[in-house]
């Protein structure tokens, strides 16, 4: 038997402390030189070599480590920098690659957006008409050096193929997608050849944008692309990597004159495997086996794992498998190792990083030397997940009775919108426009300082709480002071939208360094959802109801989304996502009927995230949307008529799901639109939107105050599409991340350009 090889497509950049974060914060805060910056970033990407190394994995990857994110290396590798960066020519400074990451005095940074489905999010490379493309550095030849020299790796060198660059970039029409490349080709063709000429056995070019189904044209043009690029070197082994979905149509990749391909085997909905099945592996091409999750924390089922490898070995020649994760693991942390606060159970269960290259290496064992000579540690891997899948919260018979309970009524309001809305008018008593914010309002350092001081025992319950009803009375006060209509309390007891309501209900856990990637150096810890989600108790009541106790006017009570919460947090994969999401949405539905009989009658339930678990293939976007709506009414629609729902949605291209955001049935939703103002309009216009809407009025996201003039440009231009009668006025998003000064300024002057825009409405009225 030959022996059956590992490969890894790509590691977390961060660290199992953060160190890489905390390198890259220093450097930019000046506290180190760009020596020891340079010094400190090497030492940190030899130890995630030699760690994979040491867990076996035979193709390491090399290149996909970075000072900031892999799309920005690549865009600066062929010389796309925007003209505001005055680049001239010559090696890239790391001032000049930072100021695309982040911006400067004197050129904003470059855009930011998710990678495919994920919650990383990567710079989106700008192709104006002034570029040509060039090589400024060899970046994976560096890379590959690197590796070699200080750890004797024969590294695999990762970069991003040439379609799905182009695919993620802006700055052409989408017509031109074809010249483009082919002024792209010679640079990458450059990039491979010096790369073959080193002595490079293996290269792996991402092409993940393959799995979002591709035209006649573009299949066409992909084929064009790596005939040429195989041509140009045909003694580097290729490796097409695609993930986070089915390959399609596979007979036309594995036309592709490339020495692999690989594919998902976990994200795919077994379609890879049936079309594998169906039409047969070239005996001649190498598959790169994608059965390892690498967007999840927990342990595989290795015995189902073994069982697919002996599947798949029916198509494909042992010498020609590689065991690979599902995708980078640059989606997971690093160690499971130090999560000693959790019961054994669940530890157990856990697989980050580390884990998952030894559940690798030892499939690629059991192949090799036969599932019984590894019979102990196969055991113990099935043991492991018994002990998980056992644990009773995992199998709530209390919430599967809810929950079937709730079948038949799918989260319909008593009443349709316009009679609502009729009964809402009478109650409410609204000024025509009103004005309201999104939800929290500044977390000052000492906001912050209180909730550790709380949290690690320094204060007493009581003190915090009653350091919480100072601000919330502060912010209620400050409200009434600058006029606006609609409060809320501000959200000073929160830390994270998500983290709130995972630390409240049950079947959430928090790790101790679960941290992943978010962008640049900024890293997040989702909540996990490990069991069966219930409701404990109110979770949101004692603020709200005292922050409408100190004001006549309506204060908004304010909940996280059950699909928020969802494709926020890492989700247990023994159930479907939408069943959590109903899971989630019941607990919810507990809390808004809390706040209803406490008196809280306006309730607004976040949804920034819903449009980010959009599935990447057109063809499952009605049955996401569908369960997504559903787990929203269900959450969010116990209430009387007279009760106001309001919803909140931000950072997304919203146009083309306004049908479904109308199905959410909210009587109010604000919503951004500051970075697609123009778009997002036309939309409503087009479609129709019958309900109440504010769209954010200025951006949330700058310092810059805003004046009252252009606030009004930004009301009238709404208003002449949206109906007076129905339109809010609200900033784009919440306002925690700004200071008090800054909020002050730019409120009273959306108050005030309200206040204008109503007298001018209705003059033109009468
Ligand atoms: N209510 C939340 C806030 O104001 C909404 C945050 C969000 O949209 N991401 O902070
Ligand atoms: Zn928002």
């Amino acid at each position: 038997m030959s022996t059956v090889k590992t490969s890894n497509l790509g590691y977390p950049r961060i660290g199992r402390n953060r160190e890489w974060k905390k390198r890259l914060e220093a450097f930019w805060a000046g506290k180190i030189d760009e020596q020891t910056f340079r010094a400190d970033m090497d030492e940190i990407r030899l130890g995630h070599l030699l760690d994979q190394q040491a867990a076996g994995i035979s193709l390491i990857p090399v290149g996909d480590f970075t000072f900031y994110d892999h799309v920005l290396d690549a865009a600066v590798m062929f010389g796309a920098i925007p003209q505001r960066y005055a680049y001239d020519g010559g090696a890239v400074s790391l001032d000049l690659y930072f100021s695309m990451a982040r911006g400067s005095q004197t050129a904003p940074a470059c855009e930011m957006t998710k990678w495919f489905n994920t919650n990383y999010h990567y710079i989106v490379p700008e192709l104006g008409s002034g570029w040509t493309p060039r090589l400024t550095e060899n970046k994976p030849l560096e890379a590959y050096r690197f590796a070699k020299e200080r750890a004797g790796i024969e590294g695999k060198p990762v970069l991003i193929g040439p379609y799905t660059f182009l695919k993620l970039s802006k700055g052409f029409p989408a017509a031109e997608l074809a010249g483009q490349a082919r002024r792209l080709l010679p640079v990458y063709i450059t990039v491979l050849q010096q790369l073959q000429a080193e002595g490079v056995l293996w290269v792996q070019i991402d092409e993940p944008a393959v799995v979002t189904g591709l035209p006649e044209a573009e299949l066409r043009l992909l084929e064009e692309l790596y005939t040429e690029i195989a041509a140009a070197v045909p003694e580097l082994k290729l490796l097409l990597q695609t993930y986070f979905e089915a390959a399609e149509p596979l007979e036309v990749l594995l036309r592709l004159p490339v020495a692999g391909l690989g594919l998902d085997l976990v994200h795919d909905g077994g379609a890879n495997l049936a079309a594998i099945e169906k039409l047969g592996w070239p005996q001649d091409k190498w598959l790169g086996a994608g059965l390892i999750d690498g967007r999840n924390i927990w342990r595989a089922d290795l015995d189902a794992k073994l069982a697919l490898a002996a599947r798949l070995l029916r198509q494909v020649p042992q010498e020609r498998l590689l065991l690979q994760p599902s995708c980078s693991l640059l989606h997971v942390p690093v160690s499971a190792a130090g999560e000693t606060g959790l019961k054994p159970a669940v530890k157990g269960a856990l697989a980050f990083a580390e884990e998952k290259l030894g559940e690798l290496r030892l499939l690629a064992a059991a192949l090799e030397d036969g599932a019984d000579r590894h019979a102990a540690a196969l055991e113990e891997s099935r043991a492991a997940l018994a002990a998980f899948r056992a644990l009773p919260e995992r199998r709530r018979e209390d919430v599967a009775a809810q929950l079937a309970g709730l079948r038949q009524l799918e989260g319909r309001r008593s009443a349709p919108f316009a009679e609502r809305a009729a009964l809402q008018r009478r109650k409410w008593r609204l000024p025509l426009l009103p004005t309201t914010t999104i939800g929290s309002f500044p977390q000052t350092p000492e906001v912050r300082q209180a909730r550790l001081k709380w949290r690690t025992g320094v204060w007493s319950q009581t003190r915090y709480d009653r350091f919480i009803r100072e601000q919330i009375e502060a912010a209620i006060r400050f409200q009434e002071e600058i006029g606006l209509d609609v409060l809320v309390h501000g959200e000073f007891e929160r830390t994270d939208m998500v983290e709130f309501f995972g630390e409240k209900l049950d079947g959430f856990l928090f790790t101790r360094g679960g941290w992943v990637q978010s962008y640049g150096s900024r890293c997040v810890k989702p909540p996990v959802i490990y069991a069966d989600v219930a409701y404990v108790e109110p979770m949101t009541v004692k603020e709200s109801v005292y922050a409408q106790s100190l004001t006549e006017l309506p204060v908004k009570g304010m909940l996280t989304g059950p699909v928020t919460i969802l494709n926020w947090s890492f989700v247990r994969d023994d159930l479907g996502r939408d069943e959590v999401s109903r899971q989630i949405a019941l607990a919810l539905r507990h809390e808004v009927r809390a706040l209803e009989e406490a008196g809280i009658e306006m309730i607004q339930v976040d949804e920034p995230a819903v449009r980010e678990g959009l599935p990447l293939k057109a063809e499952d976007h009605k049955a996401y949307l569908d369960w997504a709506v559903q787990a929203f009414r269900i959450a969010a629609h116990p209430v009387h008529s007279e009760t106001q729902i309001h919803t909140h949605m931000c950072y997304c291209e919203f146009s083309d799901m306004i049908a479904s955001i109308a199905d959410m049935d909210a009587d109010v939703i604000s919503i951004e639109t500051s970075r697609s103002h123009g778009e997002l309009l036309t939309a409503f216009e087009e479609q129709g939107y019958e309900k109440g809407i504010g769209l954010g009025v200025y951006d949330i996201h700058s310092p810059r105050v805003p004046g009252v003039e252009e606030i009004g440009r930004n009301i009238e231009q709404a208003l002449r599409v949206l109906d007076a009668e129905q339109f809010w006025i609200n900033p784009d998003c919440g306002l925690k991340t700004r200071g008090w000064e800054e909020t002050g300024a730019a409120l009273r002057n959306m108050v005030e350009a309200a206040k204008q825009a109503r007298e001018k409405t209705i003059l033109q009225n009468a």
